[in-house]
């Protein structure tokens, strides 16, 4: 039982200084966000010693009867939080949750349509290197102009070329998708729609985003973007698909599941549940629109900065730079300069390399965990626009970060 401090010194070294930077600079990668403690106390439980092949009631091991205890009630509650008539929690990650939807609804070689990853979609919806592009058929729907995705392109293409699975969802998209405009175009094509809410499920859970599950019949997600739970997937569906789904899951793609995560899904849901959770989702939203309000004023538009489809309605808006001096990768230097975590992204028709890329995707969930108010996003948005402009004072915008990083203090118990 020696502690991990003593036992491996170099591994916990890497820890501290990861817990360092979580705590003293502004992390506002979109799909990121803050696990309460509870949920990582039950992450680093003894149920990481238990095998537990099969479902509640009908495990292949013995000694399942308390991890059947905690994965029912994750069931139960993910269940009862998005009115959903069955639930799998044992995928172990988003990709893996997809995979298995996937080959759930679709034979290796049948057409699926998704959004384009140079467009906001997600690998798993048809890139071409992951296992979705090299084993389906994949069409591609794309974002208009305007920068929102154009359902008469969806409904052309659906029409044409009559996908066995149509794909809603997206990993960098600031609007709300048209859950019943894609049911439409999939019940007149007779393909399956699936959405995948990974990104915005903390919004549906707390009742600020339409819930696919009323429009779906598969519905996927990840436990850890603005759910805030650990890192992990969940598959959500109508009663018919649940043979289909749990044997995809088990013994199709996974062995053993993860019941320590599991427990700390079922933790989350109930946090996912709470009047806190909701309040902390509509901050997360009015955060990303004070962003997107700031970077798209004159002084921001005066440094050729400016904000896709004019702005959001979600956890993220994505900054474009095309007619900045900065490219994606040196406006991502400089927001870590000063203490700003975000990640570059591609815009759509983006003229510069996916490893440099034309944007910033910039989101509010893991901030909004930390108690950021509204004054506060406000403060964030005056220093990265800041930031942004040709010439800045790094030393003043870090000193700001860090006054910001002080007042609302991350894991204030951790690391002592
Ligand atoms: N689906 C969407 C829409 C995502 O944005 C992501 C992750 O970014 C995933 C699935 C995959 O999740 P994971 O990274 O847990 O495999």
């Amino acid at each position: 039982n020696t502690p991990l401090h003593e036992l491996d010194p170099d591994v916990a070294a890497a820890l501290d200084a990861e817990l360092h930077r979580q705590q003293s600079t502004l992390e506002m990668i979109a799909s990121e966000n803050f696990a309460p403690v509870a949920v990582m106390e039950a992450q680093g439980s003894v149920l990481t010693n238990k095998y537990a092949e099969g479902y509640p009631g009908r495990r292949y091991y013995g000694g399942c009867e308390h991890v059947d205890v905690a994965e029912q009630i994750a069931i139960d509650r993910v269940k009862d939080l998005f009115g959903a008539e069955y639930a799998n929690v044992q995928p172990h990650s988003g990709a893996s949750a997809n995979q298995a939807a996937l080959f759930a609804l679709a034979q290796p070689g049948d057409t699926i349509l998704g959004l384009d990853l140079a467009h906001g979609g997600h690998l798993t919806h048809g890139m071409r290197l992951n296992f979705s592009g090299k084993q389906f058929d994949v069409v591609a729907y794309h974002v208009d102009d305007a920068g929102l995705v154009d359902m008469a392109e969806v409904e052309r293409l659906a029409k044409e070329h009559r996908p066995k699975v149509i794909i809603a969802g997206w990993s960098a998209y600031p609007r709300q998708l048209d859950f019943a405009e894609f049911r439409r175009i999939a019940d007149e094509v007779e393909a399956y729609l699936w959405v995948d809410m990974a990104h915005f499920a903390g919004l549906v859970a707390a009742g600020l985003h339409p819930n696919p599950v009323e429009y779906a019949d598969v519905v996927t997600s990840t436990t850890h973007k603005t759910l805030g739970g650990p890192r992990g997937g969940i598959i959500l569906a109508k009663k018919a698909f649940a043979k289909k789904l749990n044997s995809s899951v088990f013994p199709g793609f996974q062995g053993g599941p993860l019941e320590h995560v599991i427990a700390a899904k079922a933790v989350s849901f109930k946090v996912a549940a709470s009047e806190e959770f909701k309040e902390r989702q509509a901050r997360t939203v009015e955060g990303a629109r004070i962003l997107a309000e700031r970077l798209t004023a004159a002084d921001a538009r005066e440094a050729g900065v400016n904000v896709l489809s004019g702005g959001t309605d979600v956890h993220l808006l994505l900054v474009d730079l095309r007619e900045s001096e900065l490219d994606g990768q040196q406006a991502e230097d400089r927001l870590h300069e000063v203490g700003i975590t975000v990640n570059r992204n591609a815009v759509p028709n983006d003229p510069r390399p996916p490893m440099v890329t034309s944007g910033l995707r910039i989101g509010t969930p893991a901030l909004a965990t930390r108690g950021f108010t509204a004054e506060d996003f406000t403060e964030v948005a005056d220093v990265i626009a800041e930031t942004l402009k040709p010439s800045y004072d790094a030393a003043a915008l870090k000193a700001r970060v860090t006054a910001l990083a002080d007042k609302h203090p991350l894991y204030p118990g951790l690391g002592k």
